[in-house]
């Protein structure tokens, strides 16, 4: 369980949460529900509702960070059949927990957000696909809904309008690649979750074969935030191209791991002291910026870099989903490579070979190093695998499994030489 820490910079999604003001009745006390009321009332024009998002810079907060409104002007909104709406809540990497706690803390916001989004994009029918790890915050979804259809808000002509949605919660059953879009589609259809190949893209052949927008729950969850600050003010709140605000998940070796909703552009400096600086005062030593697919980043380095897209690509890795892996002077990095490499060779669905079989030729490879069997031609033949799974395969896993490889060995090869070399770890043993 992550905890709510209330040391956030110009929150949105995460002000004034105190852990149990979570109901729909809390949440209107906050203002909410009124950009949803305020659009139905003044029947505003869906375009405009695509204008002010593309205004706000409000990037897709998954990882992927497509701008938002243009996916949203994807939808072909005449389309004569079904359309749907669909959110992914299912966040499976490791260091990722931000959707968890908005569907806990605050659902309504992304139940005002989806109803929106389907408003804007003329669907009448959604899901929120609900990672199955996490099974107590599907409930309280479930419950919000209830709370949201008794109280009009979703259902048939909504707050007396013209405007139907019907919204429905799914949860998976924890596989990692459901969180891959097409994957979750044909989860989400009752068949395996494997990735589709693309084209055709979800937005003109998605669930049941009908046009789809996917989005993530931090995006559909700022989506009534932006609407009632304005675009413009909402945009200003980060940096060109870098709009608005971030939840990042901090975890590892800070004093308080946690969600803390920042601008984008904030100084990484900045983040760590919210979360309370390094665990007993250690050295930072590494950084994993996005995710568990993002490449590693030496700890000096990150703390000179600000916390958005464009800022910590020009600093060697991504900004991804915002989950930020802190490492102190006593991790092995050999050991961190070989359990992340673990992950991905587990989570691989096996539809493609290089991914299939290369991250299972690299867990195996680095374990190897790790427990005094490796080789100095390990660390070649190991950039050399990812090389050939990176860019060849259905889906972006077989890159979420190579990046890390590469960016481990690069940033600390003396660490993996030494492994080999040595037979045992640079960081001294007492550290584990
Ligand atoms: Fe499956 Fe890996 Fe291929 Fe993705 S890259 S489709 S996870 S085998």
């Amino acid at each position: 369980m992550t905890s709510l820490h209330n040391r956030h910079i110009n929150p949105l999604i995460l002000k004034d949460l105190t852990g149990d003001n979570w109901r729909l009745a809390d949440y209107v006390k906050r203002g909410g529900y009124s950009a949803l009321r305020r659009i139905l009332e003044e029947k505003i024009a869906p375009e405009q509702i695509i204008a002010d998002l593309k205004a706000s810079g409000l990037r897709g907060r998954g990882g992927a960070g497509f701008p938002t409104g243009l996916k949203w002007s994807f939808m072909p909104r005449q389309f004569p059949g079904q359309k749907y709406l669909v959110c992914n809540t299912d966040e499976g990497e490791p260091g990722t927990f931000k959707d968890r706690d908005i569907i806990r803390y605050n659902p309504h916001a992304l139940i005002e957000g989806m109803a929106i989004g389907a408003y804007a994009m003329g669907i009448t029918v959604g899901y929120n696909y609900i990672h199955g790890e996490i099974f107590q915050e599907y409930l309280r979804f479930e419950e919000a809904l209830e709370e949201a259809r008794a109280a009009g808000f979703l259902g048939d002509r909504i707050l007396g309008s013209d405007f139907s949605f019907q919204l429905h919660a799914h949860h998976g059953y924890g596989a990692y690649i459901c969180g891959e879009e097409t994957a979750l589609l044909e989860s989400l259809e009752g068949k395996k979750g494997q990735p589709r190949f693309k084209p055709p893209f979800p937005a003109s052949f998605g669930l049941y074969g009908k046009p789809t927008t996917i989005n993530n729950t931090e995006t559909f969850s700022a989506v009534p935030f932006i609407l009632n600050i304005g675009a413009e003010n909402y945009a200003a709140l980060g940096k060109p191209n870098n709009g608005g605000t971030k939840i990042f998940s901090i975890s590892g070796d800070v004093e308080r791991p946690g969600n803390y909703e920042v601008p984008l552009g904030t100084p990484f400096a900045k983040l760590m002291e919210l979360a309370g600086g390094m665990r007993g005062g250690k050295k930072i030593k590494a950084v994993i910026p996005g995710g568990s697919s993002a490449p590693v980043i030496r700890g000096e380095i990150m703390m000179e870099t600000d916390l958005d897209y464009d800022s910590i690509a020009k600093a060697g890795s991504m900004l991804g989903s915002g989950a930020v892996i802190v490492m102190d002077e006593t991790r092995c990095m050999v050991k961190a490579l070989e359990r992340l490499s673990y992950f991905y060779y587990e989570e691989s669905c096996g539809q493609c070979t290089p991914c299939r079989e290369g991250t299972g030729w690299m867990y195996r490879m680095i374990h190897r190093i790790e427990h005094g069997e490796g080789r100095q031609s390990d660390l070649d033949m190991l950039n050399s695998i990812a090389d050939n799974i990176q860019g060849r395969t259905i889906c972006a896993l077989g890159d979420a499994a190579a990046m890390p490889v590469r960016a481990f060995i690069k940033q600390f090869r003396e660490e993996f030489e030494y492994h080999v070399e040595h037979k045992h770890c640079l960081v001294p043993v007492s550290a584990y």
